[in-house]
């Protein structure tokens, strides 16, 4: 007999092999390749082989049994059609690493208990109701869109859908951007189904990683919550696919296999002819458009429960303060004031500030030179608390001179303030008050984070100086001032969805406020106060920035009005990497149609990243299938001229194009 094999290589196609003993369709294999011994996936069954070639055989079958259910398997196989990811290293991914049958052989779980959920008798309001109705009460595969105002109760939602699909024997899976991040959510799951909720976190070791698998895989574990690679989930009998947080980037995977891990849950829905519940405060231009095509249905959840009040959100003009100071400041007295405010009534603050470290980069005031990182084309950021110039991007840090290195003068300049300034100047002008720190440098490990929100909780913290990782689903009812210092940075990214991500930022901290019986206050510090972003980000008017995005959208012919795929071409050598790019863009160029505009190619912003150069070319369609045709025959192309994944990156949905 004959099979055909995904190698878990970075290859496109599969390879044909013979065997003599029956073997299924997702079982792993290991085979001879190229004078190599590779583990691979069984993808077909065939009778005959292809003429002509000399067919060789499978070394060893892994697994009798294959691990990979026939859902999950059709998943994989759609991940690697769509975004032309090696179907070998999907499979890969779609497995606890490490797991061997004999872990399978020496896991017999006892039959699952009689176990019941906690009840909740609050009453829901009419927004949640309707939530419900709109999940539970079509049958099949439906996908509802979520978009509940920060503090409007979706999680409550979430767990009487779960507790709903529970009573008809059916299964959840709940997608979240990082578990760290989402403690309240866990919690609550946790709680509410005791010993029926399985949680997949980074922090798990191999071991644990592949037990909780096995639970979950033996039927006893009706309930998963995970990050984007749970979408592989060995769950049966799904009942209801969550994603919360659905706009957040983090559930796109940036190394092979690319894929987006909310997109993949819908399809996943799809697959298991279930309900998907997409939720957002802030949905992506993506999935509202999907809603306004009626592809989604979508439900407005716009009051907060307990009819708490939405916070007031107040926009100080920077240039003003600039003018009435005569310098540049840190701080406006608006903000100062209001600070200085919430520690005389013990009320806390939250200051959101989303660059890391002292100064953003150093400055010779005499010759204008800035210190870049000697392997990527980035400025380095000075860190006072080590007392060195940092890479954020290879994490390369050297001692900064004292003196210029081109041209001796001393007046060496920090330009640019991050979180670690803001904290420093914070305890500065408030003696008796805790700060504390909450950003990459401060968290290293999940629980010095679980110590600083504790203590933030008991209220041992009067003010939290943080990046973006403070704007995440927390809930601290005596948070009353949210302050945004530098709310323009993110606009000045070079990313077509850099308004986007400042309003949902925006959007996001300033739920942070009034979540408690105080009403809250959103203090957003600007040199630009006019732009669209900052401007219904203090109405809360979601609707008319989606409604202004998207004429710009259009215009330009971006998501969700044009399919795009992004082409990254990497070298260690400056002049290699500019022409490999030409040659992909001439290639692309010939097989092409009419609904396809190529961009660049052209130096990436980040140009070079360690140590390599980086060009790219953008692709834009508006037919997805004509985009798919042209992207499948330059990935044949450059396979044809040995030309691998790590020196031409194919990004189908690209999230990031820097
Ligand atoms: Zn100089
Ligand atoms: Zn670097």
């Amino acid at each position: 007999m004959y099979v055909e094999i995904a190698v878990c290589l970075p290859l496109s196609r599969s390879f044909v092999y013979k065997l003599t003993d029956p073997v299924e369709i997702g079982s792993r294999v290991v085979v001879p390749f190229r004078k190599h011994e590779e583990d691979g996936f069984v993808v077909g069954l065939r009778k005959d082989a292809p003429a002509g070639f000399e067919i060789q055989s499978i070394l060893k079958v892994v697994d009798p049994q294959p691990l990979i259910g026939p859902d999950v398997f059709k998943l994989c196989r759609w991940i690697s059609d769509y975004y032309l990811a090696p179907f070998g290293e999907v499979l890969k991914a779609a497995l606890p690493p490490g797991i061997t049958p004999k872990h399978v052989a020496r896991n017999v779980e006892a039959p699952p208990a009689a176990r019941t959920p906690r009840s909740d008798d609050r009453l829901l309001t009419t927004d949640q109701l309707s939530a419900l109705f709109a999940i539970q009460e079509t049958p099949g595969f439906h996908t509802v869109l979520l978009h509940g105002v920060t503090g409007s109760g979706k999680t409550e939602v979430y767990l009487r859908a779960a507790q709903h699909f529970l009573g008809q024997g059916k299964s959840t899976l709940i997608l979240v951007p990082e578990i760290g991040l989402t403690p309240q959510l866990t919690q609550r799951f946790s709680e509410r189904f005791p010993g029926m909720t399985a949680i997949l976190h980074s922090s798990l070791t191999k071991r644990q990683r592949i037990d909780e698998w096995l639970r979950i895989r033996s039927g006893s574990i009706p309930i998963v919550i995970g990050t984007r690679s749970a979408v592989f989930a060995p769950l049966d009998n799904i009942g209801l696919i969550v994603v919360d947080e659905e706009h957040e980037t983090t559930f796109k995977q940036e190394e092979l296999p690319r894929y987006n891990g909310r997109d993949t849950a819908v399809m996943r829905a799809k697959f298991a002819g279930c309900a998907a519940v997409l939720g957002s405060a802030t949905p992506s231009m993506e999935s509202f458009r999907n809603a306004e095509a009626k592809k989604y249905t979508y439900v407005p959840m716009a009051t907060r429960v307990e009819d708490r009040s939405m916070p007031a959100v107040e926009i100080v003009n920077m240039r003003d303060e600039y003018s009435g100071q005569g310098k540049p400041v840190l701080f406006s007295k608006r903000l100062l004031d209001a600070a200085a405010e919430r520690l005389e009534r013990r009320e806390q603050t939250m200051i959101l500030l989303n660059r890391r470290g002292f100064a953003a980069f150093l400055l010779c005031r005499k010759c204008g030179l800035t210190f870049t990182c000697t392997s990527c084309s980035v400025a380095m950021t000075f860190h006072k608390g080590i007392g060195r110039l940092l890479c954020h991007y290879c994490g390369f840090s050297k001692k900064p001179p004292s003196r210029c290195p081109d041209c001796n003068s001393e007046y060496i300049h920090y330009v640019g303030e991050g979180t670690e300034r803001i904290e420093a100047d914070l305890k500065a002008l408030f003696p008796d008050a805790a700060v504390a720190r909450i950003d990459r440098d401060t968290m290293r490990h999940l629980r010095d984070y679980q110590r600083i929100l504790g203590d933030f909780r008991a209220g041992n913290i009067d003010i939290v100086v943080g990046t973006q990782m403070i704007a995440k689903g927390h809930d601290f009812p005596n948070v009353t001032l949210v302050g945004v210092v530098a709310a323009d940075a993110a606009l000045a990214l070079p990313d077509f969805r850099a308004a986007e991500r400042t309003f949902q930022l925006l959007t996001q901290v300033a739920g942070r406020s009034g979540r408690g019986s105080q009403p809250g206050e959103v203090i957003i510090q600007s040199y630009f106060p006019d732009h669209y972003a900052f401007q219904l980000a203090t109405t809360h008017r979601f609707e008319d920035f989606y409604a202004r995005e998207a004429r710009y959208r259009k215009a330009m012919f971006y998501p969700p009005f044009a399919s795009l795929a992004g082409i990254m071409v990497l070298d260690r050598d400056a002049g290699a990497a500019a022409r490999l790019a030409r040659k992909v863009s001439d290639f692309l160029d010939s097989v092409r149609n009419d609904s396809i505009r190529i961009l660049g190619p052209a130096p990436a912003p980040l140009e070079r990243l360690k140590q390599i150069y980086r060009h790219q070319l953008l692709l834009k369609s508006s037919s997805r299938p004509a985009l798919h045709d042209a992207l499948h025959r330059l990935q044949q192309h450059l396979e044809e001229q040995k030309i691998g994944p790590t020196k031409v990156i194919v990004d189908v949905d690209p999230i990031s194009l820097l």
